[in-house]
């Protein structure tokens, strides 16, 4: 290539952006301009790829250009001043040689290929409501695998030389180092799946095997479900309402991450709202917008944390306050001064049930137990989400054990049809056990007599469990992936 035909293109490049031509018009008028008839395959290659979203220096390396050039072009373009510097880089060419431009069709190709290939998992994982895509690299292929009701399942293997063309795809799309491959990066991207805006967080680690990419898909909407709509029986649900009517002492909601508590909370504190009265949360960080409530976001570095928001709280006139955290000694002696002053305290823990929950306060140094025991309502415990079988199960006799123990005969089991995509399973349910703090579970806390908690306290979880199978909500298979046993 004739590198005063380059340095023209440059200075001919730059004079039409400066007068405010569209990089992608000007690109197609030089393509049919005769003074560089000899650009034209060139120049089609670059078209194509800045449609693709490839940089123009990134086409340019890949063309052949000299290492100095595209430098220059790319300082321009981050600088935005590719039309003033044109002039520059076009003085930087005729300095230097001649040199062979050489298109690297299939790279293109490939490129294409990368992008279908990364819209449509985008768009699978939203039309299955998957919460997270793995892009994993193994020895020679890469397994596409999506979370979908809790459950990690295979979608596709595809040859691993797409890997680095993946990598660039979503990096880009998510503002993360397009160069960067031995860090790990954070990065979020927000794309319109038919229609619907959609949250996309990505985390990228590098492996032996190359780098490893998880997309998280963020819940759409956040939106509030109704007490009623929770999936509480009716038995539980007036349960739920006896405790809600307590005007003040301590209700704490428990589960292990995934359990669905938050949406417990929600529900019941958006019920509070409804019914007129103040309610203020302290969160880290706030989950859902509660309209009409007002929603404290801890900032321990700048000295906002759960025990000042709940003293600064106690001064703002609440009737229920809900803390999203209940873990250290001083929240928790903070939630309970709360709690003995009048106000409704709603927190949340980690515990999987109401007795590890009460077992492991007991044993807390500094918790003053009295305290705890005298405005301890009650404890609403979740397991972790069962999935919910689909339409396409079958019906089986229940295992002997199962009917003898729980009395039921009958159980569903997990055939799988499209709509579930072969799983068996469509949706999640929770599980709930609720205890109500009565007399004998107050007096065996304020005696920390944690004999006597696990006793009285003895996880209902189970049979609550089991009870779903029974309506064949559920099957047993599951129970006993999320309880261990049955
Ligand atoms: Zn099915």
């Amino acid at each position: 290539m004739n590198k005063n035909t380059i340095a023209l293109f440059y200075r001919t490049f730059g004079k039409m952006l400066g007068t405010g031509i569209p990089l992608l018009i000007s690109l197609e008028t030089l393509k049919k301009d005769q003074k560089f008839k000899e650009l034209t395959e060139f120049l089609d290659y670059l078209i194509r790829a800045v449609k693709l979203g490839k940089e123009l220096h990134v086409a340019m390396a890949h063309a052949g250009f000299p290492l100095d050039q595209v430098e220059a072009v790319h300082k321009a373009v981050v600088a935005g001043e590719l039309d003033y510097r044109s002039d520059d880089i076009a003085s930087l060419a005729e300095a230097g040689s001649d040199f062979t431009i050489s298109i690297p069709e299939q790279a293109l190709e490939m490129e294409q290929e990368a992008i279908r290939l990364v819209n449509s998992w985008i768009e699978f994982a939203v039309k299955n409501n998957a919460s997270d895509l793995h892009i994993i690299p193994t020895i020679r292929q890469i397994q596409i695998k999506f979370r979908i009701d809790g459950v990690l399942q295979q979608h596709a293997e595809i040859d691993k030389k797409y890997l680095p063309l993946l990598c660039v795809r979503i990096k880009t799309m998510a503002d993360c180092d397009v160069v960067e491959t031995r860090l790990p990066q954070d990065g979020r991207m927000l794309v319109r799946v038919n229609g619907d805006d959609c949250d996309i967080r990505i985390c990228t680690v590098p492996s032996a095997t190359g780098e490893k990419i998880t997309l998280r898909f963020m819940p759409k909407k956040n939106v509030i479900i109704d007490l009623k709509s929770i999936c509480l029986s009716r038995e539980e649900l007036s349960q739920v309402g006896a405790l809600m009517e307590h005007s003040y002492g301590l209700l704490l909601v428990t589960g292990l991450t995934g359990s669905g508590k938050s949406t417990t909370c929600y529900s019941m504190l958006q019920e509070f709202v409804n019914r007129n009265l103040n309610v203020v949360t302290v969160e880290d960080p706030v989950e859902y917008a509660i309209e009409g409530a007002t929603q404290i976001q801890v900032r321990p570095h700048i000295g906002l944390n759960f025990v000042s928001a709940l003293r600064a709280v106690m001064r703002t006139d609440p009737d229920v306050i809900f803390v999203a955290e209940f873990r250290d000694t001083e929240t928790i002696n903070a939630a309970l001064k709360a709690a003995q002053t009048g106000h409704l305290v709603i927190a949340v823990t980690h515990s999987p049930s109401a007795c590890e929950l009460l077992e492991m306060m007991t044993g807390l140094p500094d918790v003053e137990h009295e305290v705890l025991a005298n405005v301890l309502i009650g404890v609403i415990a979740q397991s972790q989400l069962a999935r919910k079988l689909c339409e396409c199960k079958k019906k089986a006799a229940a295992p002997a054990k199962v009917q003898k123990k729980y009395g039921i005969k009958t159980v569903w089991n997990p055939v799988g049809c499209d709509k579930c995509l072969k799983s068996g399973y469509r949706g999640r349910i929770p599980v709930y056990e609720i205890t109500e703090a009565g007399r004998e579970i107050k007096e065996a806390i304020a005696n920390k007599d944690v004999k006597l908690i696990r006793k009285i306290a003895a996880s209902g979880m189970l049979s609550k469990a089991m009870a779903k199978v029974g309506t064949g909500e559920t099957s047993l298979a599951e129970i006993g992936r999320i309880l261990g046993v049955y």
